[in-house]
């Protein structure tokens, strides 16, 4: 049997509090079998965890994003969203709940040169430093962003030789993203809007097979401008990639489930 999967997504937005039921029935009907949904912070975190208990199709992922990782030393007035806490017990729950086996991955993390400055990036390292160290530990999938910091990131996560990743919404290099997926086989989730995105129509036509996955980030970067993204698109996406790869969609759809079967639930 193969499903759809979505391996990144934001269930705990506010956008989707009024009709998650609704939201979960059409991902139920659209024939999807797992829905990954990724954490930033202690908030979302724990309402992953129960999302999880009261979804079968929800698999929790914790994480500290790049921003809420360096929380501690932002200024009060910074301008964009972000939660605060200490980041070295959020590490010690993320890894309690890791080791218990309670999540699938370790994510959201990663490294982000867009909203942040120079000034952060040593602490930012060391917090993904620390979360592919308890990824490893857990043998669970890292589920990493990178935004500016493509290279850093493919070099601190061969550095430590972290074995299960997942790249999402990838926008470095190709040529990087290739050799990276040839030598370690970690994984590129392609986003929903790769309808009209060149740069990723052209990285899931390059990458090999095996290293090929569907996110949506929901409720950002929908297929359609302007309207909230959500789960059950990935079905679009599947298609896309069929068409892009000339692949019949029924080899799409199972080629990228079994690649979620083999980095997640193995
Ligand atoms: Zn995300």
């Amino acid at each position: 049997m193969s499903f759809y999967v979505d391996v990144h997504t934001h269930l705990t937005h506010p956008d989707f509090a009024a009709d998650l039921a609704e939201l979960m029935a059409r991902a139920k009907a659209g024939g999807m079998g797992a829905i990954v949904v990724n954490g930033l912070g202690p908030q979302s975190n724990r309402e992953i965890l129960q999302l999880a208990q009261s979804y079968p199709l929800i698999k929790a992922a914790l994480g500290i994003y790049p921003i809420e990782a360096v929380n501690e030393i932002l200024p009060k007035d910074f301008a964009l969203r972000c939660e605060r806490f200490t980041v070295k017990d959020e590490l010690q729950f993320i890894e309690k709940m890791a080791l218990a086996k309670q999540i699938c991955a370790v994510g959201e993390v990663g490294l982000d040169g867009f909203h942040l400055g120079p000034e952060t990036f040593a602490l930012q390292e060391d917090v993904l430093s620390a979360l592919i160290d308890i990824a490893k530990r857990a043998d669970l999938p890292l589920i990493v962003h990178s935004r500016k910091r493509e290279e850093r990131v493919l070099e601190m996560l061969a550095a430590q030789a972290c074995p299960k990743v997942n790249l999402h919404c990838y926008s470095g290099k190709i040529k990087s993203a290739v050799q990276a997926a040839e030598k370690w086989s970690w994984c590129f989730s392609i986003p929903a809007n790769v309808n009209r995105s060149q740069s990723f129509q052209s990285l899931c036509q390059k990458l090999p097979a095996e290293c090929l996955l569907t996110e949506t980030d929901a409720p950002y970067l929908s297929p359609v401008p302007g309207t909230r993204n959500e789960p059950v698109n990935v079905v679009g996406t599947v298609q896309c990639i069929a068409q892009l790869r000339g692949w019949d969609r029924e080899y799409a759809q199972q080629k990228i489930w079994e690649n979620y079967v083999r980095l997640f639930d193995s």
